[in-house]
């Protein structure tokens, strides 16, 4: 079977690997590792700590698949300190999906989390901590995905922007193209932001990561996590603004500030100011689930909201699935 994949992000990077033993070739419109996307950077979260089962199991499917992935690159990828998940009412943690897939967790009170960890938890919330987690090193596992792909016989073409999918001599073309995808498939709904992150000096040792649920809707509202080399890296969770990935962005001044005036108030022993800013793009469905479809001869895999990137290894088996599935 021919395959091309266009993208090569951490998603068509795994789904190049996933295929291994066919005849691949992976257009990437960069280089491998650029910023303007939203694979780059030295780390991403990883959790099972999710409110709905499905994705709770499909994130134990894909830390199986970066332990192999470890294996097979003697690279250390998961660095695990845990997660603390902050919520307002218990009732709105991940304890019924973890207890629906017996994960181990703890709901602690927020004396409790502050007595364990240098994280300033509000007075009244819960902390739900859960071992499974911390953080994927981004840049490594992005690398040994491709490194992985290439020792299977794939091609990889970089500087090589792929123009309309019909140019694409291949039996079965494969789209991962991130932010850039509904120009290759106009009809995707799926809508693109650029976000801001900011990372901030700090020494300790690593922390669990933390997400910070927004007690009106439930959703993230802030998130932070170990950055192997400045100690600490926050964000605020679908605050960026519209944007078009090819435009040049910069970080908001505005997120930056509401990013550092969390940092301050919940890590007592960062250094206040940011060291670094910079962006990334989102692609957001509507029910931030994600797309993996055959349409013929099209595979098109659009996992992010904001939150792909853990599951890649998983994602890339399905979307390899899904390619070499009679069309
Ligand atoms: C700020 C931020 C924080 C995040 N935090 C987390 C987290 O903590 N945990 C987590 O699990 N996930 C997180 N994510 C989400 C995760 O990073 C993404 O879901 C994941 O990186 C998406 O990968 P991708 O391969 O789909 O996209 P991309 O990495 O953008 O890859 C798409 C590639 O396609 C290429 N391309 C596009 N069009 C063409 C074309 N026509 N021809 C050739 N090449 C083309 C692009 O250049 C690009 O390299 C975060 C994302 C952001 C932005």
């Amino acid at each position: 079977m021919i395959v091309a994949v266009v993208g090569a992000g951490v998603m068509g990077s795994a789904t190049a690997r996933a295929l291994a033993g066919h005849d691949v070739t992976l257009y990437e419109q960069f280089r491998v590792g650029h910023d303007r996307g939203s694979s780059h950077g030295r780390s991403r979260i990883v959790r099972l700590a999710y409110p709905e089962v499905e994705f709770v199991q499909l994130a134990k499917e894909a830390f199986r698949g970066w332990r192999e992935l470890e294996q097979e690159s003697g690279v250390e990828l998961l660095e695990l300190n845990g997660l603390l998940e902050l919520v307002e009412d218990a009732a709105q943690s991940s304890r019924d999906a973890l207890d629906a897939v017996g994960a181990e967790y703890a709901l602690l009170a927020a004396d409790e989390a502050n007595a364990r960890w240098p994280v300033g938890v509000p007075d009244g919330w819960t902390a739900l901590f859960q071992p499974e987690a911390g953080i994927v090193r981004a840049d490594l596992a992005h690398r040994a995905l491709v490194d992985s792909a290439l020792a299977s016989g794939a091609h990889l073409e970089e500087d090589t922007p792929v123009g309309s999918l019909d140019e694409v001599d291949a039996d079965v073309v494969v789209v991962t193209a991130g932010s850039w995808v509904t120009r290759l498939v106009p009809d995707l709904p799926v809508r693109t932001t650029r976000e801001t992150v900011a990372y901030f000096r700090r020494a300790g040792e690593p922390l669990p990561s933390v997400v910070q649920l927004d007690p009106e809707t439930r959703d993230h509202a802030m998130y932070s996590l170990h950055d192997p080399l400045h100690g600490l890296k926050a964000g605020a969770h679908h605050a960026g603004a519209a944007a078009n990935p090819d435009d040049a962005g910069e970080p908001d001044p505005t997120l930056v500030d509401r990013i550092t005036e969390w940092v301050v108030r919940t890590y007592p022993d960062a250094e206040p100011e940011p060291v670094l800013a910079e962006t990334c793009m989102y692609t957001t469905t509507a029910d931030e689930h994600f797309i993996l479809e055959r349409r013929g001869r099209l595979v098109i895999g659009s996992a992010c909201s904001g939150h792909g990137f853990k599951f890649a290894p998983a994602i890339g088996r399905r979307l390899a699935s899904l390619a070499l599935a009679p069309g």
